[in-house]
């Protein structure tokens, strides 16, 4: 008998600990965990320096209100400040957090400088920013806001990829777009860097905000700390989450000063987020994660998965439609669903997880090791040599 509720369809599997890019089961066995999470585990589980962080912090002090001054959390803004384009930083616990935290920002903004019609917020119909109730109207999912009525108002939704929709759908109240750059839970959607670019270019024009949200594609992921910085775009206003914690719970909004400005105190605020514990944490995986020779690490081994898969897919052009995706967030699209797919990889000891469209989600920890990858690769085949659909 579970006491818990039934909002997740779970798989009869637990894990007692995990090791690098492996888990251990409660039954004894191992498997590779190209699930990390969902991109939380981005160093992998048990990692040694994070461990060595969490220990010598919980020793000193976890938790203050955000009425003080927290240095660890001026560390960690501090950091990100000087390897991105924001100019400032607020902390959440979770994703869903950061993206309404983000909404906020872009309406603040406008109200602050006497525009406070301007308040609509443009999303891709279905794309995913949580589970909150804002977030799932801006999701713009019927899946998802079923039965949560009444809908919360103040979101517009064009088509992924449908540029006359999304010119069409903005209009003189709307406050800012916000895409994912890549569509985690939507399929690994890539949206490419000239169309990033030309949606600021839109957005300049139309003098509205430019929210990316990385919650999933974000810190080193693709190989890139952001995965919009191929584009070469400046956002105004980024959520954070999964990634930067290396498991432990963390959201972020990254912002320039621009829209800084409107966020004065008493505008935001969470009784957790920022505290001492979270961002020594945090501090230790950029410190890591943030390094040129990391990310570099991260696009080439990525590099070699995605040759390597494309080789698969060319050998099994039946199964295999597409790979997607960028760095290590990888989407494998089959043709027909792809439940039993995951199942005959679980079966052989790799843990993978859906998104829609029929991918199959290959999200790796950013350290991964070669032999690592070539191990799910010979998994992969051995489970399309024997799949029928
Ligand atoms: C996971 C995710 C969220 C929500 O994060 P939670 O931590 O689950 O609240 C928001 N946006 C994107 C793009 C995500 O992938």
């Amino acid at each position: 008998m579970s006491y818990l509720v039934k909002n997740y369809n779970r798989k009869k599997l637990s894990f007692k600990k995990g090791k690098g890019s492996y888990l251990y089961s409660t039954k004894g066995s191992k498997y590779l965990d190209f699930c990390s999470g969902i991109a939380v585990n981005s160093l992998g589980h048990s990692n040694p320096t994070l461990i060595k962080a969490l220990n010598s912090q919980a020793k000193k002090i976890w938790h203050v209100s955000n009425a003080f001054n927290i240095p660890e959390g001026e560390e960690l803004a501090k950091k990100l400040v000087k390897k991105t384009f924001a100019d400032f930083v607020m902390f959440q616990n979770s994703g869903t957090e950061a993206t309404e935290a983000a909404i906020k920002v872009a309406r603040r903004y406008f109200y602050s400088i006497g525009k406070p019609k301007k308040n609509r917020i443009l999303c891709v119909k279905n794309s995913f920013h949580g589970r909150t109730i804002a977030a799932i109207y801006a999701s713009g999912s019927k899946k998802m806001t079923e039965g949560f009525g009444p809908k919360v108002d103040g979101f517009d939704h064009f088509s992924f990829g449908d540029h006359l929709d999304l010119k069409k759908s903005i209009n003189k109240n709307t406050a800012a777009i916000m895409v994912e750059p890549i569509m985690g839970e939507g399929g690994i959607k890539v949206i490419p860097d000239w169309c990033l670019k030309d949606l600021r270019k839109l957005c300049n024009k139309k003098k509205i905000l430019l929210i990316l949200d990385e919650v999933q594609c974000g810190v080193g992921r693709t190989g890139d700390f952001f995965a919009f910085e191929k584009s070469k775009v400046k956002p105004d206003i980024v959520p954070i989450a999964k990634g930067i914690g290396g498991g432990f719970p963390i959201g972020a909004v990254l912002m320039t000063k621009k829209v800084a400005k409107a966020m004065i105190p008493g505008t935001h605020g969470s009784t957790f987020g920022g505290n001492p514990l979270a961002m020594k944490i945090g501090s230790t995986v950029i410190d890591i994660v943030g390094k040129k020779s990391f990310l570099n690490k991260v696009k080439k081994n990525s590099n070699y998965f995605h040759k390597e898969l494309i080789k698969i897919k060319e050998n099994y052009p039946k199964i295999i439609k597409d790979i997607r995706g960028r760095g290590f967030l990888i989407g494998l699209q089959l043709y027909k669903d792809q439940t039993n797919f995951i199942k005959n990889l679980m079966k052989n000891k790799l843990l993978t997880i859906r998104a829609a469209e029929n991918v199959i989600r290959i999200l790796p920890p950013l350290n991964v090791k070669k032999n690592e990858i070539n191990e799910a690769l010979k998994i992969i085949n051995k489970v399309c040599k024997k799949y029928k659909q």
